[in-house]
């Protein structure tokens, strides 16, 4: 089993595109999608085709949904807003509908043992909550049965490992995934990172490992796009310190 498990593509085509390759380079043809393929960047209906046409499994985030009406979008920033109206009015009907058939979660079957897939959490998937603090995960651990889960939404790769008697490891790096204990993954943010590395991130599971993969893409051809689409300049700054 070596699985490939991307996020947060947000209509960042350059970052996709390099993203793809590393993984083909890798002689890996199996990729998971966790949600949200549009909102923020500049490309969002060749993401989209592209998502559909290399990934085995796509869930839908919050920007899918709110780009299909599926979801209020008083509660994203103005900018965020801003792009979502953006995308509203430049994808196709024909990719409005794919997006809208979307599962938010959804239990992937491998031989070794299930894993659940879900863009924000477990315990609610489509109220878009944040995974963020040990005290979220041991919640959420009791929201799913099987021993791996794996998420996006924050954009902020790591491991959270929970051992038989509950205490809680993180990992932020490559991690062996022990026997018997459970991990709740989030694998980063293709196209829109936030923990400081402004490089795409991806994951790579194989039977007893996760590992956090960073891709080198062409920040500037997306930040060209972005202003001449008139997305907001915020946007636009922030894809090249990663934040
Ligand atoms: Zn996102």
């Amino acid at each position: 089993m070596h699985i490939a498990i991307i996020s947060d593509v947000h209509s960042n085509l350059d970052a996709l595109e390099s993203v793809l390759r590393d993984i083909k380079r890798r002689g890996l043809n199996r990729i998971l999608f966790l949600g949200d393929a549009v909102g923020y960047g500049p490309d969002p209906n060749n993401c989209v085709s592209l998502l559909k046409r290399e990934c085995e499994v796509l869930l839908a985030g919050n920007h899918d949904r709110a780009v299909t009406g599926m979801t209020e979008i008083e509660y994203f920033n103005e900018f965020a807003r801003a792009a979502i109206l953006w995308t509203v009015e430049t994808l196709t009907e024909e990719n409005k509908r794919f997006l809208a058939a979307l599962p938010a979660s959804k239990v992937f079957q491998t031989k070794t043992g299930d894993i659940f897939l879900v863009h924000s959490t477990p315990k609610e998937p489509e109220l878009w909550h944040y995974l963020l603090t040990l005290r979220d995960a041991e919640i959420n651990f009791n929201y799913f049965n099987q021993r791996i889960c794996l998420i996006g939404h924050s954009h902020v790769p790591f491991v959270i490992e929970r051992d038989l008697s509950g205490d809680m490891t993180v990992y932020k790096d490559r991690t062996v995934l022990k026997d018997g204990l459970r991990y709740i993954i989030n694998v980063g943010s293709v196209g829109q990172p936030r923990d400081g590395d402004p490089r795409a991130c991806y994951a790579i599971m194989d039977i007893n490992s996760i590992t956090f993969v960073r891709v080198d893409y062409n920040i500037k051809s997306t930040q060209k796009k972005m202003a001449a689409a008139g997305l907001p300049e915020p946007l636009i700054k922030r894809l090249e310190y990663g934040t």
